[in-house]
């Protein structure tokens, strides 16, 4: 069978099998139920995973980690909850803005929410306040099983640097990149989503660590 997969398709594929071959699975995204899910998504913004787990941990000890218990606590508690996620007072105010789209536009009904097609989704995500690209797409994804791919600082560096597009990308420029040449596989983008941050944080970073990457033999340029 001749494959229909274009160039920048297969290029992407190749990353990806070389990822996934040196990092195996990344198990994502690490959250036991989807209301923990949307709630790691929306608190690691600007922060790292470390800080958000130990957010989440308070969360749990307070026996509070449920999207309806979250909506029914006062906001100045919640922040002091997340503190460890950083921003918290931010933060807490952008929780309880997704929470109040939930339930006073979807009844605190996640299963309400799963039957809207995905752009429609995708657009009430963003019309929510301090909900962004990355936050939405990654909630689409992780939580609501959607085919989007999530784009971040280091989807950003990688692609960059292996010639797949230009720097002045925007957002939705890079997110059509893998949307339009991979096929449409959820598990793929969840998983190519995670080993591109494995990836970024232990080889791909402001100074690239090129010698023991697994995509070094494949061509890449660094900025001058
Ligand atoms: S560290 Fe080097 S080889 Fe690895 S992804 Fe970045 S540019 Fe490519």
């Amino acid at each position: 069978m001749v494959s229909k997969m274009s160039i920048t398709g297969q290029k992407l594929e190749q990353i990806f099998e070389l990822l996934f071959e040196r990092f195996a699975p990344q198990h994502w995204w690490p959250g036991e139920t989807k209301d923990e899910i949307i709630a790691g998504a929306i608190l690691t913004q600007n922060t790292n995973w470390q800080n958000v787990e130990k957010a989440l941990k308070n969360l749990k000890g307070a026996g509070l980690m449920s999207l309806e218990k979250l909506y029914n606590l006062d906001q100045q508690t919640l922040a002091e909850l997340i503190r460890p996620a950083g921003y918290y007072n931010i933060k807490a105010k952008r929780l309880k803005s997704f929470l109040k789209w939930l339930f006073e536009e979807h009844n605190g009904l996640l299963a309400e929410v799963e039957t809207i097609n995905t752009q429609n989704l995708r657009e009430e995500l963003l019309g929510i306040n301090g909900i962004g690209r990355e936050t939405a797409d990654s909630i689409l994804l992780y939580a609501f099983g959607r085919a989007v791919f999530v784009v971040d600082a280091y989807t950003y560096r990688i692609a960059v640097r292996h010639q797949l597009i230009e720097q002045e990308c925007d957002y939705e420029q890079m997110r059509s990149l893998f949307e339009d040449n991979l096929r449409d596989d959820i598990k793929l983008f969840n998983e190519f989503h995670a080993l591109i941050v494995r990836t970024g944080k232990e080889f791909c970073r402001p100074r690239a660590r090129c010698e023991n990457c697994p995509l070094v033999k494949l061509p890449h340029r660094l900025e001058d």
